[in-house]
């Protein structure tokens, strides 16, 4: 995504950040619409964050050993999300879902794994499938270097379609070790979960034996101080972590259910280890920054987020250009179409030449988005009123490009 290979043109390489700016190298400042992709939810060189950090650099910045950082770290996220009886701290998403798919194999002691299309969950050799829609395809792998048979474990389903996991289990019985789903997609677009969908996940999990995952890598902290679980309060048997626990460092977790996590080594024989796992400095950026994630900052961000949706909005219906602004809690994107959104094969049926050009519009005139149609946005406690006024300045011209674009 950041190579621009979506949207074309010469990506920007940034040199700096200062709250809700980044500047690139030839010197041009942008509103950021990305913060890194989810993480940088105060903004980028917060202050309290940034002396956090420093201070623990000071001490040293790696030592192999179980530290305080990585114990502080854990209980605050086992305070915040209730479901979270135990957590490991690892160093990246993809590290999170992968171990937590392991532990859902050791624990079970089934092969296949339950996706849904359009839900990314990192670069885990056994979820880089996605299938297409129809009911119980087996996952082909999406890239060389995933061999089939590490894919053929992994059932791919179509997003929000209750009937297809109900298929899928009566046709493998006692085979599927669990069911992942992001908690709330934002790699297709921001595409929720239709009322009901995550609790009927959970209710045929428990009814065939398998475990519920729910990747909150990127909703995790965001969408709410509990994350998506603060919004539905459906309580899944192992959660993911990344993004906004660590600060912008690498740091993020799984955990959930006792029982589940007591599998894992050292108490149990689910190996899984890492060498910079609860690093001193992750782990100092990301508690600093989940204390100071409290209600006022969601609240504030939630805001921002309402506000920039309708102006985006506003802007797109004036030029005539059929959209619709998709949002979760305060994640949100455009789809270029006027028909409803539900899984990843709507969203591919969007207008995506339009979004190139209301891309492109925006990053000449100083806003960044993500650099495609398929993503989520995110924003900050650091998008204040001037940050708003221009991207509220760039919107018209940006609506004009889309509605004048061609395929
Ligand atoms: N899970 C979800 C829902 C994600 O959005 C991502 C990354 O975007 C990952 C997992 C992988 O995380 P990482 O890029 O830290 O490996």
């Amino acid at each position: 995504m950041r190579a621009f290979r979506a949207v074309g043109g010469t990506p920007r390489f940034m040199v700096s950040g200062t709250g809700p700016y980044l500047t690139d190298a030839d010197g041009r400042e942008y509103v950021d619409l990305v913060c890194s992709w989810g993480p940088m939810i105060l903004g980028h060189s917060h202050p309290e964050v940034t002396a956090a950090v420093q201070e623990a650099v000071s001490r040293g910045t790696s030592f192999g050993t179980p530290g305080e950082g990585e114990v502080a770290l854990a209980e605050e996220i086992v305070a915040r999300i209730e479901p979270v009886e135990q957590v490991r701290l690892v160093s990246s998403g993809t590290e999170a879902t992968m171990s937590a798919i392991r532990l859902a194999r050791g624990f079970t002691g089934r092969a296949k794994v339950v996706k849904f299309a359009g839900c990314y969950h990192g670069h885990v050799d056994a979820l880089l499938a996605a299938a297409g829609s129809g009911v119980a395809t087996f996952g082909l792998p999406d890239t060389p270097g995933v061999t089939g048979a590490t894919a053929g474990d992994t059932v791919v389903l179509p997003y929000n379609d209750l009937d297809a996991v109900r298929a899928a289990f009566a046709a493998h019985p006692g085979e599927i070790a669990c069911v992942i789903t992001e908690a709330s997609p934002g790699n297709m677009g921001v595409v929720p979960p239709a009322d009901g969908f995550n609790a009927g996940l959970k209710e045929l999990c428990a009814a065939n034996g398998a475990l519920y995952i729910s990747d909150e890598v990127m909703t995790g902290f965001r969408t709410s101080k509990a994350g998506w679980y603060g919004v539905d309060g459906v309580r899944p048997d192992l959660m993911t972590f990344g993004k906004v626990m660590g600060g912008g460092f690498p740091a993020a977790a799984f955990g959930g259910r006792g029982d589940v996590m007591a599998h894992l080594a050292p108490a149990g024989p689910v190996y899984q280890a890492g060498t910079l796992s609860g690093n001193p400095v992750a782990t100092a950026a990301g508690l600093a920054q989940l204390r100071l994630l409290d209600d006022a900052a969601y609240a504030r961000i939630d805001a921002v987020s309402a506000e920039l949706r309708s102006l985006v909005g506003d802007a797109l219906t004036k030029e005539g250009v059929a959209h619709t602004v998709s949002a979760a809690s305060n994640m949100f994107s455009v789809f270029f179409t006027d028909r409803p959104v539900r899984d990843y094969d709507d969203a591919r049926k969007q207008d995506v030449f339009r979004f190139t050009a209301f891309f492109h519009s925006m990053l000449e005139q100083g806003v960044y988005l993500p650099p495609s149609a398929f993503e989520s946005w995110f924003v900050s406690t650091a998008h204040d009123e001037r940050a708003v006024e221009r991207i509220a300045a760039a919107l018209p011209a940006a609506a004009r490009a889309a509605s004048e674009a061609t395929a």
